[in-house]
């Protein structure tokens, strides 16, 4: 099986440029972001504070998260209900950085990540994915960007999506979520020893789908 690690901080480009690299090369994507997101989204329902790690703990056992593909694309269920587009708000962005940073939460998804890399040819996402989750890994890439560069590409996205955003706020927010992910003692945001580094700041989308291809086909030969 083919397994490609991408790993890096938030709004480097890493899920649209995983999603494209699955579909050129007939792989799967996971995107390990949206389960963590999902877990915050739950806890925020739940009214537990997300940096209560008992709490977030305590809520596990009654929690139904599917990973489900539905016309070649990712989509998120939380106990039953299809949570995809609910898990991209900002708050949820935030509550996700904070429940990732649980050892609880980190050993509940680690099993089900690594199931689709073994069963699927898999290109996946996240912030520990060549460290932690797929230490084997065929290639791993360390993905990254410029903070400001990163929180303009979020901010668009909000905008394009027709959510109040405001680019200072989400310059903070990307900020803290780099401080939370690096910082932490479980998983921190880390490039694997034998990781590639991918900078795209200032590359457009294709010049960066340019520069992951090189780097995965130098790896796999
Ligand atoms: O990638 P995305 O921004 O959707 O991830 C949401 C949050 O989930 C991140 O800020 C990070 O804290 C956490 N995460 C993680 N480990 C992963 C993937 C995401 O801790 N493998």
């Amino acid at each position: 099986m083919i397994s490609i690690a991408i790993d890096g901080p938030s709004g480097a480009g890493k899920s649209s440029l995983a999603r494209r690299l699955a579909a050129q090369r007939g792989w799967l994507y996971v995107d390990t972001g949206a389960m963590y997101r999902t877990i915050g989204l739950y806890a925020l329902q739940s009214g537990v504070d997300t940096r209560d790690e008992a709490a977030v703990a305590a809520l596990l056992p009654g929690l139904s998260l599917a990973l489900r593909y539905v016309d070649g694309e990712q989509r998120m269920f939380l106990n039953g209900e299809d949570v995809s587009g609910q898990i991209r708000t900002e708050r949820v962005s935030m509550a996700a950085s904070h429940v990732s940073a649980h050892p609880s939460v980190r050993a509940y998804l680690l099993e089900t990540q690594r199931a689709f890399a073994r069963e699927n040819n898999v290109v996946m996402d996240g912030r520990d994915i060549g460290t932690v989750v797929l230490p084997g890994a065929s290639v791993k890439i360390f993905l990254t960007a410029g903070a400001e560069e990163r929180a303009k590409r979020r901010y668009d996205e909000l905008c394009a999506r027709g959510e109040a955003a405001d680019y200072d706020t989400v310059l903070a927010d990307v900020r803290r979520r780099d401080d939370n992910d690096r910082n932490r003692a479980a998983a921190p945001l880390r490039a694997a020893g034998d990781a590639v580094t991918v900078d795209t700041t200032g590359l457009s989308f294709d010049e960066a789908f340019r520069a992951l291809c090189a780097a995965v086909d130098a790896r796999l030969g």
